[in-house]
């Protein structure tokens, strides 16, 4: 049987991956105090990522989920982002925090900062599981990192290759047997 994990490389385990969620929870809590926080996952990379983060925050949360996608092939971004599916509650007036599996580009959360902006929340912070600022072609403002990683294609955690393997609870970078890039 075919299996899509067998050329990879653990690049961060499942055990440093819990460590650096109870710091951000812990992280994120402090810089709240009593305030309550609205926190926006963006789907679908980062369902496994809020899971393992809002267990760790000890004040007031709402959740909400968006869709955006960026993707046009298997791991270059097009530029192009698209949104997928909308936010299902109003954010105007709260203390909102966007939580993303990994900052490339840049350009997925550029776009959904101007677009999230335009609806009057008190405030937003990014907090992104990966940071690959090698790649930045457009700055972002990113309040919580987990990880900075190095410009290599990642999967697992949430995180996907053409739609496989999100169900990894380690990130890995895939090692190609053969010729394809
Ligand atoms: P950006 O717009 O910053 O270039 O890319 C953001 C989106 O591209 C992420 O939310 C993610 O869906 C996808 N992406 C960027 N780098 C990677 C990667 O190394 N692996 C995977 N699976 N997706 C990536």
């Amino acid at each position: 049987m075919r299996n899509r994990s067998r050329n990879l490389e653990v690049l961060l385990s499942a055990e440093e991956i819990e460590q650096r969620c109870a710091e951000l929870g812990e992280q994120i809590s402090h810089d709240y105090g009593d305030r309550e926080v609205h926190v926006i996952a963006v789907l679908k990379g980062s369902f496994m990522f809020l899971a393992d983060l809002v267990r760790n925050i000890s004040l007031d949360v709402s959740i909400d989920f968006l869709g955006l996608s960026s993707y046009g092939s298997r791991k270059a971004t097009s530029g192009v982002v698209r949104m997928t599916s909308d936010l299902s509650l109003p954010i105007q007036g709260r203390s909102v925090i966007v939580v993303e599996d990994i900052i490339d580009t840049g350009l997925t959360m550029k776009y959904l900062l101007e677009n999230l902006q335009t609806r009057k929340p008190e405030s937003i912070a990014v907090c992104t599981l990966l940071d690959k600022p090698s790649n930045r072609r457009v700055e972002v403002p990113i309040d919580y990192v987990g990880f900075e990683i190095p410009d290599e294609f990642v999967i697992g955690y949430g995180l996907d290759d053409a739609e496989f393997s999100r169900h990894l609870p380690y990130i890995g970078v895939v090692k190609e047997a053969g010729n394809e890039s």
